[in-house]
């Protein structure tokens, strides 16, 4: 009997394969990085090669590491970045050209010009989203404006568009296939009623011949080529990273919300099955979908999303120098004993929830003479809370629920300093589950269920266990007072460059 689920977590640093027994503990990890670029301000690319040649290496090497062969697999659980785009030659497998990565913003002016002609409406009330160049359908418009040939061969049905997960599968099992959650983040897809969207795609100008077919997130979407891992192995599980983690978090149930914070920082709450539209500048989204009794069921969630969350202690460590390694941020922020007045707004690429401004860019308020790397190390990593904390007010402005617990993942979440500051500006306890790769872990349930390997959601809500809870601690005023600053610095940043 297979004793594991292969689950590929394709992020935006890196690319990850690990394997999942059934109690869906980690038997196993791979991991590489991969070159980012950044060709211009504000704009964003991989190599989609990079991004493919690091996921196939990862999942081989862990593998051979291991010794593991296709038979211990029951299944293949495949997440990824979400709104990065790919294009692709359907009949050699190249990209035409350079992945355009979700941050980058390369199409501001193109969402403006939308935006004027009063079409931000239409998107909002068939999409969820909000008209931002941070999803897919304006990045695709900008390839078939600016490569050349592009538009032409994408209508003679040469092209193939995917988002990440599309390009791994095509690439695995020379299906071209998307999940619902991913065809959410296009700007392309009716969230209501599950298709693709002729009006929507007329307003892009994009040929419906790139589109792949958008299939559940849990059930048999293809095979892998035998060739890959030794046999053929079954994909079975889709779903962009966020989504994946909010299922790896079981929150299973109307009203449970958890955030992630990797490079960016996402926070989703579950919503069930009925697609709740935001007064905040919140989007909505579909969470994943699964087929029950020949009837293909749709959860939903509300979301807000960070930027630049971890990605600013990328930026003290690469840009700055201040520190080695990401972990060390921890300590030296300890040095200090507050932030010393030093705010810190890491607006690199914009702000997204609740602001959507592409034309934020970063900066640093309050330094004075005694400021110091200790300060700034904190400052950095309060931002990250602080902007946590806006999308969790937006939030519970739209959704009456009030929050119980936070359920906390990703890289940064392990920094105790900042969950316990997070908690503090929350006035919620944050809640970090012993298994933290819930992204992986979520790719994993949803193959896992799909082929039997796991019976039901509520086995997946009884394997979830607490690592460590941290309990809100701050004063209501002390809270405030530190927020009233915060927005005030973040004001500073706000339409920057224009
Ligand atoms: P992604 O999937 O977006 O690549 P990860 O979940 O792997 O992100 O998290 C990586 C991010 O977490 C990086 O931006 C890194 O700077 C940050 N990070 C890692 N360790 C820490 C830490 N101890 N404190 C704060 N941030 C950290």
């Amino acid at each position: 009997m297979s004793r594991f689920i292969l689950a590929l977590d394709q992020g935006t640093t890196s690319s990850r394969a690990i394997l999942f027994d059934r109690n869906g503990r980690i038997a196993g990890i791979e991991q590489k990085e991969f070159p980012q670029h950044y060709p211009q301000s504000g704009w964003v690319e991989h190599d989609a090669n990079d991004i493919w040649q690091s996921q196939l290496e990862v999942a081989q090497t862990l593998l051979r590491k291991q010794s593991i062969t296709a038979g211990d697999i029951a299944a293949v659980g495949i997440t990824n970045q979400r709104e990065t785009t790919v294009v692709w030659d359907r009949k050699t497998g190249e990209p035409i050209c350079p992945a355009i990565v979700w941050q980058d913003r390369r199409t501001a002016a193109l969402c403006d010009r939308l935006r004027a002609e009063g079409k931000e409406d239409i998107f909002r009330r068939k999409t969820g989203l909000v008209l931002d160049a941070y999803f897919s359908g304006t990045k695709l418009n900008w390839i078939l404006t600016n490569i050349p040939d592009a538009r032409t061969r994408a209508e003679r049905g040469e092209l193939a568009f995917g988002t990440v997960d599309s390009w791994l599968i095509f690439k695995l099992s020379g299906a071209h296939v998307t999940d619902s959650s991913n065809a959410s983040r296009s700007l392309l897809f009716d969230i209501h009623a599950g298709t693709w969207d002729a009006e929507l795609l007329a307003l892009l100008d994009i040929p419906a011949a790139l589109l792949p077919e958008v299939v559940c997130s849990s059930g048999i979407a293809a095979q892998c080529d035998a060739g890959w891992f030794g046999a053929a192995l079954p994909i079975a599980g889709i779903a962009g990273d966020q989504q994946a983690a909010t299922f790896g978090q079981a929150c299973l149930q109307q009203g449970m919300v958890k955030n992630t914070y990797g490079t960016g920082c996402f926070m989703l709450m579950q919503t069930g099955e009925q697609a709740f539209v935001s007064d905040n500048k919140l989007l909505t989204t579909i969470g994943w979908s699964m087929q029950r009794q020949d009837e293909r069921h749709t959860c939903y969630m509300l979301e807000g999303s960070i930027f630049v969350a971890g990605a600013v202690v990328q930026w003290l460590r690469d840009g700055l120098g201040i520190i080695q390694h990401s972990n060390e941020i921890e300590a030296l922020a300890a040095q200090a004993k507050d932030n010393g007045g030093v705010y810190f707004v890491p607006a690199f690429t914009g702000l997204g929830t609740p602001y959507w401004d592409p034309y934020a860019r970063g900066s640093i308020h309050g330094l004075t003479r005694g400021a110091s790397k200790a300060h700034l190390a904190r400052a950095a990593l309060e931002s990250i809370a602080y902007q946590t904390a806006d999308v969790l007010s937006a939030m519970q402005k739209d959704a009456s629920i009030p929050l119980k617990e936070l359920r906390v993942d990703g890289g940064a979440s392990r920094n105790d300093l900042l969950m316990q500051f997070q908690a503090d500006m929350l006035g919620v306890p944050v809640v970090r589950p012993q298994v933290t790769e819930t992204t992986a872990l979520g790719a994993a349930y949803l193959a896992g269920l799909a082929v039997g390997f796991w019976e039901s959601e509520q086995e997946i809500v009884a394997l979830w266990q607490t690592d460590r809870r941290f309990e809100p601690g701050r004063s209501d005023e002390q809270r405030k007072e530190l927020l009233t600053k915060w927005h005030k610095a973040v004001s500073r940043s706000q339409r920057w460059l224009i």
